[in-house]
């Protein structure tokens, strides 16, 4: 018997983005479906004019896109709004990290004009007069809720100054960055692939809003400069360009663009559609992974098991799961479409969850906006109201001309409709995260919502779910 160990040893190492270009080494990987060599030494024959070759001829002339997958692109994005920012994390693929209006206090005038807004001037002084009121009530609202903040909470013994002011500024921006309108102006770092931003490039250039399409432009030709082949050809897409261009979207909106005002714990959540037969479905997933049935086979094998047995199935794929795993895949079978009504500063959250699909519709301010309990406690509530009263008619303004443009004017305490869908297992996760006491009171809301509906409808699917902070309704053993 022949000793083939030391001819066919096990490698594993870096091909190094120091030596090689991010286009370099997506060639050498792709080459290895074709080539025998090791990855080395194909990369050392592969130049950067060779690079550029291969890509044109295989990537862009025969479609072999996921080649693309193998070059990264790391792009940092600064004084962008948060409406163009929503657009460029509308793609699951990548990964970001974006400035916080929970950490931080947010410069005076730190928001977008729309350059439609260019042709309009008088349009343009009230957005700039709406934006600049929101801004200095931004400011007052965080002054006047730590000035009562440190009447409720005083310094504890011990306590640093700066962590004092911190801790009282921390619950100040919390519930005042409601207020922050969706021009402000936000800090972005994306790490994608070439596929992915280029998709990302043609879905902010086919967009509706001239900044959208600027960004866009402005991403295209810095990614150029890290893979030039790969982002050549990003564009417009004519599809996309339709979708965004919904002209029932506008006309809907149009018509009922009159502010709701203030309201007090609106319902948050509903489910709008489920499966039936969920926990045979996930019984029946997870035998079906152990057995050389057939799926009808193991189904009907199901469908003869008692409900205890079924429960007894479920609780042993979770017996030793530990705090941060998630579930098995088998879990992805089972899946709940919800209606969210949760503000704009939620949604940016609640957006970030790749493993689910979310449908938003247009923001508007005609689903009113988050009655701000501290603000009400600071004696702040009628110089709240009477601004987002006006800022509602400016929107309404701005509405009549462009329902598009007009979303900059909606500030995070809007509510905003939301269809979304996900599947058991990002439920455990998302549930988990954002029904913690860390989590922003705006998204924990609707997901504790969201949370009680499923535990009453499936209990044998969520029992088992280890929350950080457990609802006082909680049915089951913590
Ligand atoms: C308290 C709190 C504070 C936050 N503060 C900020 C902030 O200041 N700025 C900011 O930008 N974001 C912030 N976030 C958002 C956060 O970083 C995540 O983007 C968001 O919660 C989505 O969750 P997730 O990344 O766990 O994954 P999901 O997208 O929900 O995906 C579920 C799981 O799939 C896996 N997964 C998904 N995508 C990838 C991927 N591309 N690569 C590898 N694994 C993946 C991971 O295991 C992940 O946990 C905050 C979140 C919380 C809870």
């Amino acid at each position: 018997m022949s000793d083939n160990s030391n001819m066919f040893k096990r490698r594993v190492y870096p091909l190094d983005a120091h030596n090689l270009t991010e286009e370099q080494i997506a060639v050498a990987f792709a080459m290895t479906s074709r080539r025998p060599e090791p990855f080395d030494e194909i990369a050392e024959q592969v130049s950067q004019e060779k690079a550029a070759d291969f890509h044109e001829r295989w990537v862009l002339g025969y479609g072999h896109a996921s080649v693309a997958e193998h070059a990264v692109v790391h792009l940092a994005l600064e004084n962008l709004s948060r409406l163009a920012c929503d657009v460029l994390e509308d793609n699951r693929l990548a990964s970001y990290t974006e400035k916080s209006s929970r950490y931080q206090v947010l410069e005076k005038g730190s928001y977008y004009v729309p350059k439609e807004l260019q042709l309009e001037p008088e349009l343009s002084n009230k957005y700039r007069r709406a934006c600049d009121e929101l801004f200095g009530l931004y400011s007052k609202l965080i002054d006047g809720t730590i000035d009562y903040l440190k009447t409720v909470y005083p310094q504890r013994e011990n306590e640093r100054d700066t962590s004092y002011a911190l801790r009282l500024r921390r619950e100040a921006t919390d519930t005042c960055r409601s207020v922050l309108p969706a021009s402000t102006l936000t800090n972005v770092g994306i790490t994608a692939n070439a596929r992915v931003l280029e998709h990302a490039i043609s879905k902010l250039m086919s967009g509706t809003l001239i900044e959208e399409r600027e960004v866009g432009l402005e991403i295209r030709e810095q990614s150029r400069t890290i893979t030039p082949t790969l982002i050549k050809y990003a564009e417009e897409n004519p599809y996309l360009k339709s979708v965004a261009r919904n002209k029932w979207g506008d006309e809907v909106s149009r018509s009922v663009a009159i502010g709701q005002g203030p309201l007090s714990s609106p319902v948050s959540a509903s489910l709008v559609s489920w499966d039936e037969n969920a926990e045979s479905k996930l019984a029946t997933a997870i035998l079906y992974s152990k057995s050389s049935e057939t799926y009808s086979q193991v189904s009907n094998r199901v469908d003869s098991m008692s409900d205890k047995e079924i429960d007894e199935v479920i609780t042993s794929s979770l017996v030793d799961i530990g705090d941060h795993d998630a579930p098995a895949r088998e879990f992805e079978m089972i899946n709940y479409t919800f209606e969210f009504l949760m503000d704009y500063g939620a949604y940016r959250e609640y957006k970030r969850h790749r493993m689910q699909s979310y449908i938003p519709q247009v923001l508007t301010v005609q689903n009113g906006y988050r009655d701000l309990v501290l603000v009400d406690k600071s004696g702040l509530k009628s110089v709240y109201q009477e601004t987002l009263g006006r800022v509602d008619q400016v929107y309404a303004d701005v509405a009549s001309w462009s329902p598009n443009v007009a979303q900059y004017l909606v500030t995070h305490g809007h509510y905003c409709r939301i269809l979304a869908q996900m599947n058991l297992r990002e439920c455990y996760h998302l549930f988990k995260l954002r029904s913690a006491d860390l989590a922003h009171f705006s998204i924990r809301e609707p997901i504790l919502e969201a949370l009680k509906i499923v535990v009453e409808l499936h209990p044998r699917l969520f029992k088992h779910i280890q929350l950080r902070d457990y609802p006082e309704w909680w049915p089951f053993n913590k």
